[in-house]
């Protein structure tokens, strides 16, 4: 029988989007204006955008066509309804609040868990999640295993928490843990899985304190693929069976329905817990809206009603996790140093080693996301020190855990030869890394300063032709 190697896109165009074509010099005025930092640069400048894959997809005909049915009223709307049905079979948990993104369930669950004395752990928590963590007077502590701290270690599941670890913290403080969190994937440590045993483990390990198990689910569907493509035994079922044992070992869930739900706005916040889903809603038609629409519109929960049972489809997760890998093994033939092994929505160059004349605290990462706009309208996201390290009182910097630039890759968007594309540019700039230099941090904000701050060149300059 004919065995195809190549992976093709499982969908073929219909509407298309024309792309921003642009010169360096049109760039360089571009990320001069932004003060070299690519959140402040219009998307019409940007050629091909990676910087995150987060409200980015491309959404299917059937999601399309469910817009039509999208009902507006203000309170029962059947377009809730079809939500809450759809998260309540993937998730079984009973009470489905929708929120605007993933951040909104977090600052309204933080805000009724959280609060001073009380810690937070989790494998890796993301920028936002530790930022609302820490904003209700909690401490958010990040216990993923060795491995998924070191960029070159191998792991298949590198997303997981250590249990050990995590025994431990309950051992002294189980009083002041209002819960546990497990990221799926862990969006900040790579895109890394954690396995079905792993969170088997934790559930253990939160039954004998207690205490409450919580996914941060934005990407359950490639974990579940990456469970069934390399934990032992899970081989044969469906990625749907997976995801569905993942939520019923927790007992409750928050997504960014930006992510796995090919949403291009929404979330949701999904709870076993009586008492604390009607402290949640309480807090949620205060800032978001009613229950049944929490600051969406009707159409938006047909569209994500849609896309979350659309992402577990077998031919899809296949295109996904190996359109990713073909990236991420491109740019490893061509020795470009990279997190490995890949993750499923992104491929990370590793800047400590792609630029080793670069200190850390001098922001690597940045400096190549910079180079790879210039030289190739390419967009990419610094996910290290600028994002996760801290100003000391003498002014430098103290690095974050690691430096990465994240390659994030928009679900059903780009075709294989933007990714050639995009392969190119990251080896040329590669190549000709020994021309770049750091960078300092100018106009700091008090919180996420990533998306907001301007930075300045140490003795070089960031314009010069490379080549
Ligand atoms: C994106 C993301 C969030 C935050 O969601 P938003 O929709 O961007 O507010 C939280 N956790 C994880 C793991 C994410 O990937």
């Amino acid at each position: 029988m004919f065995q195809p190697k190549t992976t093709i896109e499982p969908f073929r165009v219909k509407v298309v989007e024309p792309l921003p074509v642009r010169t360096r010099v049109q760039r360089a005025k571009a990320l001069a204006d932004a003060n070299l930092n690519l959140f402040s640069v219009p998307a019409k400048e940007v050629t091909i955008d990676l910087m995150t894959d987060s409200g980015t997809s491309a959404m299917s005909q059937e999601q399309w066509a469910a817009i039509f049915r999208g009902d507006e009223s203000y309170a029962g709307a059947s377009s809730y309804f079809r939500f809450r049905d759809v998260v309540r079979q993937l998730t079984g948990m009973h009470h489905v609040i929708p929120v605007h993104q993933g951040r909104a369930a977090e600052r309204i669950l933080f805000s009724v868990v959280g609060g001073e004395g009380k810690t937070i752990p989790a494998n890796t928590h993301f920028d936002t999640t530790r930022a609302n963590v820490e904003a209700s007077g909690a401490v958010a502590v990040d216990l993923v295993i060795e491995e998924g701290r070191s960029p070159s270690a191998e792991h298949p599941f590198k997303g997981n928490l250590d249990v050990v670890a995590l025994k431990k913290l309950l051992e002294q403080h189980a009083a002041s843990v209002p819960m546990v969190v497990v990221t799926i994937t862990n969006n900040s440590g790579g895109g890394q899985p954690v396995s079905l045993e792993n969170m088997r483990q934790v559930r253990e390990a939160c039954d004998l304190f207690d205490i409450p198990l919580f996914l941060d689910c934005a990407r359950f569907a490639e974990n579940s693929w990456f469970i069934r493509e390399r934990e032992s035994g899970q081989e044969k079922r469906s990625p749907k069976d997976i995801a569905e044992e993942m939520f019923r070992l927790a007992d409750g869930a928050w997504m960014s329905a930006k992510k796995d739900a090919f949403g291009n706005i929404g979330g949701f916040l999904a709870l076993k817990d009586d008492a604390l889903a009607e402290q949640c809603r309480n807090i949620l038609i205060l800032t978001e809206g009613f229950p049944t629409y929490g600051g969406l519109a009707g159409r938006d929960l047909e569209a994500l009603a849609v896309g979350l049972e659309e992402v577990l489809a077998e031919d899809y997760l296949e295109y996904r996790i190996r359109s990713t890998h073909y990236v991420w093994c491109k740019l490893d033939e061509a020795g470009v140093p990279l997190l490995r092994p890949a993750g499923g929505h992104a491929v990370y160059l590793d800047a400590r080693e792609f630029l080793p004349h670069v200190p850390p605290s001098q922001l690597p990462g940045q400096t190549i996301s910079a180079a790879l706009f210039l030289e190739g309208g390419v967009r990419a996201c610094e996910i290290g020190t600028v994002m996760f390290g801290s100003t000391q009182d003498d002014g430098t910097q103290s690095p974050g855990p690691m430096d990465l630039v994240r390659l994030a890759i928009p679900r059903r968007v780009y075709t294989q030869s933007h990714m050639d594309y995009v392969i190119e540019v990251v080896r040329y700039v590669f190549d000709h890394r020994k021309k770049l230099g750091g960078l300092l941090i100018q106009n700091e904000p008090p919180a996420l300063r990533h998306f907001t701050c301007g930075f300045e060149p140490i003795g070089w300059d960031p314009f010069a032709a490379l080549d």
